[in-house]
């Protein structure tokens, strides 16, 4: 059925690539084209080193490369060869202007929607994969109609994989969201794509609705995912400050089936490109909207989980009595979760500012995040030149050699290789009494004790050995 059918996708990122990926390998009579403005990242995803880290990409990419799948740089083709477009480019939240802080920026959807208005000679369906506003699909129509010379149908198929297990979220989805207008070519659109989906996912799974539902669906989706973090994270300086167990208080809670085991973690704070980008999205939506209160709501898991990344970095300064200047304390994990190298809004950058400010020497240790990624994320968040940020930071090629000398060990990122380190050999080469701070909770606590650890744990019952006289 899907026979001929020629598929391109605008943004060849985190989103773009793996969702493609799948869709070659699960389609393989399709033809699809990957294209994007970044000629360095077209050139490292037809290399044997891809842009980007994702478990099992590798093996899918190498699978389909060159058979039906491609990389390319040249848009203006790949638009004109496809039925289908999907377009992934990024859409982050404005730097400047109106809605500053909050509202999405969408000047590269924009351009990309010009560039297939311009080239577009045959009927298109256009899909929304990005993270867009609600009503984007209708004003991305009218420039399409506006500019172009053909037919465009707009639809709106949100991702919903999670980085680390993007590969295993596209094979197996819980839900394709499909959401087209409701008249006839609309509907042969919506059809047309979940028949696409159809290939690997159960019918029951793909979902159609309007555009707006649609839109608004993935704001908030990321919205409740990240409103548990912050819940359980709020709950997390109750229990510090009373006693009691995040992990326990948190086992009780989600075996409760209204509630659910999932996403009861407590942490230093949610990361990523989209947990807050989407949430301040929705803020500014609910603001534009007259809506000051619903707005406020949401606002407050941002607040919460930058509360909690300061909360964390107060708990070191206190615990390592008082002050952090000139010591050196070792960073364990940049990206901001285990299993990739993303660090987009990564608490350990906002950990690392926080530091470098205390005059703190920081020694930070990542599995897979690049040098020079850690060194733009730095400048970055402090302002500073990259000059003076080595001054206060030194990167390292492993755990111990960031710990060796250090009077603390701050776990950031949940990194598996972190829980089978030789903490008693670790210890060793560390200034006494030696602190640890997981900001995971993925250490056993009691043994790192028994090694004379003095050990501060998120929403853990408190280490008497800790300075603890001030309520973080
Ligand atoms: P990304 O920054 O990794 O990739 C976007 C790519 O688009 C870049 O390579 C960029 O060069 C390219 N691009 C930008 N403008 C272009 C243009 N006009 N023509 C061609 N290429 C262009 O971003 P991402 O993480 O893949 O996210 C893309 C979208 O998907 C965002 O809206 C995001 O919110 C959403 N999303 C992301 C995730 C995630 O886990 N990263 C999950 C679900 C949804």
């Amino acid at each position: 059925k899907l026979a001929g059918l020629r598929i391109c996708c605008i943004g060849a990122g985190y989103v773009g690539g793996p969702t493609m990926a799948m869709m070659a390998l699960k389609c393989p009579e399709v033809v699809i084209t990957i294209v994007d403005i970044s000629v360095s990242r077209i050139a490292a995803w037809n290399s044997d080193v891809l842009p980007i880290y994702e478990p099992g990409l590798d093996k899918v990419v190498k699978a389909c490369r060159g058979k039906n799948l491609f990389f390319s740089t040249e848009v203006d083709q790949g638009i004109r060869d496809a039925d289908i477009i999907f377009v992934a480019v990024n859409t982050p939240t404005k730097k400047v202007g109106m809605g500053a802080g909050r509202a999405a920026d969408l000047t590269y959807w924009e351009l990309a929607a010009r560039r297939i208005a311009s080239v577009a000679e045959t009927p298109k369906v256009v899909v929304e994969k990005s993270t867009v506003p609600i009503n984007t699909a209708e004003a991305i129509s009218a420039v399409l109609h506006g500019a172009g010379k053909t037919r465009f149908d707009v639809l709106s198929n949100p991702e919903f994989l999670a980085e680390g297990t993007a590969m295993t979220d596209l094979d197996n989805p819980d839900r394709v969201l499909i959401g087209g207008n409701m008249n006839e070519s609309g509907k042969a659109a919506v059809a047309k794509l979940a028949d696409v989906y159809a290939h690997w996912v159960p019918r029951e799974r793909i979902l159609t609705t309007n555009v707006w539902s649609s839109e608004l669906s993935k704001l908030v989706a990321n919205s409740f995912l990240a409103q548990r973090v912050s819940s359980i994270n709020a709950v997390s300086a109750i229990c510090e400050a009373s006693g009691a167990d995040v992990d326990e208080v948190a086992r009780a809670v989600g075996m409760d089936s209204r509630i659910g085991s999932k996403f009861l973690k407590a942490s230093v704070g949610f990361g990523g490109s989209c947990f807050q980008k989407d949430i301040l999205n929705l803020v500014y939506l609910c603001q534009s909207m007259g809506l000051a209160d619903v707005a406020e709501y949401f606002h407050s898991v941002v607040m919460m989980n930058d509360r909690q990344k300061e909360r964390f970095v107060s708990r070191m300064i206190h615990g390592l009595f008082n002050t952090v200047t000139g010591k050196r304390i070792a960073l364990l994990g940049f990206a901001f979760k285990k299993d990739t190298g993303d660090t987009r809004e990564s608490a350990s950058i906002e950990i690392c500012r926080r530091l470098i400010e205390e005059r703190a020497s920081v020694c930070i240790y990542d599995p897979k995040v690049e040098a020079d990624q850690i060194w733009m994320d730095l400048t970055a968040a402090t302002k500073l030149d990259k000059t003076e940020v080595q001054k206060y930071v030194t990167l390292c090629d492993s755990a111990y050699e960031a710990a060796s000398g250090a009077h603390a060990l701050a776990i950031a990122t949940e990194w598996d290789e972190f829980k089978t380190l030789d903490y008693g050999k670790i210890q060793e080469d560390m200034v006494k009494p030696s602190f640890v701070f997981d900001g995971r909770n993925v250490l056993d606590h009691d043994a790192l004790r028994e090694l004379g650890y003095i050990v501060y744990a998120i929403g853990k019952p408190l280490d008497p050995k800790l300075n603890t006289s001030i309520n973080c």
